[in-house]
C-alpha cells in the first residue's frame, strides 16, 4: 500500500480505494480503485452515465461515499474525524458550468470566497485575485461582469477563483463541454499551464488531445469501474479492452 505523499515540494496526492457510491438501488460506483500522485495529470475518459462526475464529487464529499476511503496528502477525507471545510480548501473544482455570480466582475467573483471563506482582507484579496486572473490570461478583463465574457473567458474566471483559493489538488469535470470550439483552446492552454507548473490534477474530458498531450496518466471508466488505465499511449493509443476500444471509436 503506497502510504501518503506529499512530494518535496507539499503538493498532494489522491489515493482512492474500494470506493462505492449508490443512488437508491442504482449502484453507481462498484469498487473503484486508483491514485494521483503529487504532481501527476491523471485524465479520465469514459461514456455518460460511467460514474465520472460522481467520482470527482466524492474526491472532494460533494457525495457521501457509500463504501471505500479517499485520501487527500494522506489524511482520510472519507472518515468521521473529516472536516470537510478543511478538506474543500485543499482542492480545487471546476465545473461543466462555471457558475459565476452575475452581480459581481470577475474580480469580485475571484475575491468572493477568499474573503468569506479563507477570511482574507480587502487588499489580499484583491491583489491575489489580480495574480490568478492574470495567470488565466485575463489581466485586462478584471472588471468585466460575466455577460460581457465569452464562455472561455468566464471558465477562465472560474478556474482563477479555485486557484485564488491555493488548492493542493485541481478536479476538473468536462471543463470545455459546454464551450464552443473555438473557446475550448484558451481553457485547455490555461490547464496544460497548470500541469507544467507541477499542479496536481484529476480532470474528466472528451477531449482525447489534451489527453493525449498533456496527462501522465488516463483512466478508463464503463460501468463505474475502472476498465483500463495507463500511460495515454497505451489507453488511447492502443487499448487492450474491447469496451476502451468501442468507446474511442465513438470519440475519436
Ligand atoms: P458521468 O459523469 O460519467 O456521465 P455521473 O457520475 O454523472 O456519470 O452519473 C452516473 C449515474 O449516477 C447516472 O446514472 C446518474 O443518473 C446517477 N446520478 C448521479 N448523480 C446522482 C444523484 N445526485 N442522484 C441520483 N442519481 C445520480
Ligand atoms: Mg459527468
Amino acid at each position: 500500500m503506497t502510504s501518503l505523499v506529499k512530494d518535496a515540494d507539499g503538493r498532494a496526492a489522491i489515493e482512492i480505494s474500494g470506493l462505492y457510491k449508490s443512488f437508491g438501488a442504482n449502484e453507481v460506483l462498484r469498487g473503484v480503485d486508483f491514485h494521483v500522485a503529487a504532481g501527476e495529470v491523471v485524465c479520465v475518459i469514459g461514456p455518460s452515465g460511467s460514474g465520472k462526475s460522481t467520482l470527482l464529487r466524492c474526491v472532494n464529499l460533494l457525495e457521501e461515499p457509500s463504501a471505500g476511503t479517499v485520501r487527500v496528502a494522506g489524511a482520510d477525507v472519507t472518515g468521521p474525524e473529516v472536516d470537510i471545510d478543511a478538506v474543500r480548501r485543499r482542492i480545487g473544482m471546476v465545473f461543466q458550468a462555471f457558475n459565476l455570480f452575475p452581480h459581481l466582475t470577475a474580480l469580485g467573483n475571484v475575491m468572493i470566497a477568499q474573503r468569506k471563506v479563507l477570511r482574507r482582507g480587502r487588499a489580499e484579496a484583491e491583489r491575489v485575485a489580480r495574480e490568478n486572473l492574470e495567470r488565466v490570461g485575463l489581466a485586462d478583463k478584471v472588471e468585466a461582469y460575466p455577460a460581457q465574457l465569452s464562455g472561455g473567458q468566464q471558465q477562465r474566471v472560474a478556474i482563477a477563483r479555485a486557484l485564488a483559493m491555493g488548492p493542493e489538488v485541481m478536479l476538473f469535470d468536462e471543463p470545455t463541454s459546454a464551450l464552443d470550439p473555438e473557446l475550448v483552446g484558451d481553457v485547455l492552454g490555461v490547464m496544460r499551464g497548470l500541469a507544467e507548473a507541477g499542479m496536481t490534477m484529476l480532470v474528466v474530458t472528451h477531449e482525447m488531445s489534451f489527453a493525449r498531450e498533456v496527462a501522465d496518466r488516463v483512466v478508463f471508466m464503463d460501468g463505474g469501474v475502472v476498465v483500463e488505465e495507463g500511460p495515454p499511449a497505451q489507453v488511447i493509443g492502443e487499448p487492450a479492452h474491447e469496451r476502451t476500444r468501442a468507446f474511442l471509436s465513438r470519440v475519436l
